[in-house]
């Protein structure tokens, strides 16, 4: 079926890849309430805290006058007559203060009903068979999945406690991944050392890595806090030359900042800051030693319990807003149960830089089946992939011509592509 056919195509691809961004339309709908709250909230307290102020003068005032009469002498009309007036000023100002918070309240709830307004609660539409997570076949699965997620964290106690009390099986508990968690945590908090320890088993494979050097510089300034700017001037003497030409800028700034670390030293200029702030710094060489060491070691970065969590959480507006087009009255009436209303081919949603990477099920958009091992995806020289049984048909002899774009090519120049 084209995407010509489908009487809304254009607005429907557009809100399909829409959807992403309109998360944050959603953020920000709900950010604006909250200010206008907050600001309501901050004036009501000022309003409230100077009237107060107010009524405390008046009666502080009116204690003082009583105070200078004489002893047990009775009021003058007019000081009693200050009194209920006073009285009665109070009352008001406890009504008033009690409206205006009143008010309040109905503000804030405003932000209750905002974020129901801007966001799905219940996405049970689109997961219909959630609770095929738990059934006998792939309940062990699932906890197989959370117990390595915990290990591979590092977080073997969690993971111990959780296979017990699930039995779930034998988990490889040693992972690589963890020993690098452990390394970047340490980073975190400023402590460079198994990390540095990690790389230097690895500096081969580092040669064009900035994560040496990056390491380097954070031993460097943590030397020059704890030891004095002597020892680390000696550090940065043995270590950077080695990268004084890759990284010329970084390490005269890095050496710059060492002036700053000596005790008692004035506030650093605004550019050194970062550089003397170990926790930012080590968040950072965290984050990098975790990217570079994955890389290195062909590991995917998140466990698959992660991916899929991170992953499904993105698609998962993309696939509500397509729902609630597909129970759309028109197409309802338009097109039959077992058919999609637009290109499946199209049917993609971004998954980010960091959430990208993964593949759904390869459908071939030629014979409209999902790919198997007797029947894998193939990929063209052009880049178009179709199935192997789609090429064999398509294919007229030693031509083939590429149903998309539409080049000629020999079948046997396709390649079959493997999906991890
Ligand atoms: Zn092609």
């Amino acid at each position: 079926m084209s995407i010509s056919a489908f009487p809304y195509s254009t607005g429907f691809l557009v809100n399909c890849f829409e959807v992403i961004p309109a998360a944050m339309d959603s953020c920000i709908g709900v950010e604006q309430d909250l200010d206008k709250a907050l600001t309501k909230f901050n004036g009501l307290h000022e309003h409230a805290n100077k009237c107060l102020e107010d009524v405390i003068k008046q009666v502080e005032e009116l204690k003082k006058e009583i105070a200078n009469q004489p002893a047990n002498s009775p009021l003058s009309q007019e000081q009693s007559a200050a009194v209920s007036e006073l009285v009665a000023s109070i009352k008001q100002n406890v009504s008033n203060l009690s409206t205006d918070h009143r008010e309040l309240h109905a503000t804030v709830s405003r932000v209750g009903k905002s974020i129901d307004r801007h966001f799905i609660a219940d996405y049970a539409s689109v997961a219909p068979k959630a609770e095929s997570f738990c059934n006998d076949a792939n309940r062990p699965i699932m906890e197989q999945a959370i117990a390595q997620h915990l290990y591979r964290q590092g977080l073997e106690e969690a993971g111990d406690a959780f296979v017990a009390a699930s039995g779930c099986g034998p988990v490889a508990r040693a992972c690589t991944f963890a020993l690098l968690q452990r390394c970047a945590a340490a980073l975190a908090e400023g402590d460079p050392s198994a990390a540095l320890e990690w790389a230097e088993r690895h500096a081969a494979d580092l040669q064009h890595s900035p994560l040496p050097f990056t390491l380097h510089r954070m031993q460097a300034l943590k030397l020059g806090r704890e030891q004095g700017v002597g020892a680390a001037i000696e550090y940065v003497r043995l270590v950077f030359p080695a990268h004084a030409a890759r990284h010329e800028r970084a390490l005269q700034a890095a050496v710059c900042a060492l002036a700053w670390c000596a005790p008692g030293a004035p506030p650093p200029p605004a550019h050194y800051r970062h550089l003397l702030d170990p926790k930012a710094l080590g968040a950072e060489a965290g984050e990098l030693f975790v990217r570079e060491a994955c890389t290195l070691l062909r590991l995917a970065p998140l466990s698959p319990l992660a991916g899929a969590v991170l992953a499904g959480a993105r698609v998962l507006p993309a696939l509500h807003d397509l729902r609630a087009k597909m129970t759309h009255p028109h197409v309802v009436a338009a097109w039959a149960d077992e058919e999609l209303p637009l290109e499946f081919i199209n049917l993609q949603v971004d998954l980010g830089e960091d959430g990208g990477g993964y593949h759904s099920v390869f459908a071939c958009p030629i014979l409209r089946q999902q790919a198997s091992e007797h029947n894998p995806p193939m990929r063209l020289l052009c880049g178009h992939v179709i199935s192997r049984d789609a090429l064999n048909k398509l294919a007229m002899g030693v031509k083939l011509k590429c149903p998309y774009c539409p080049m000629e090519q020999s079948p046997s120049e396709a390649r079959q592509i493997y999906f991890s």
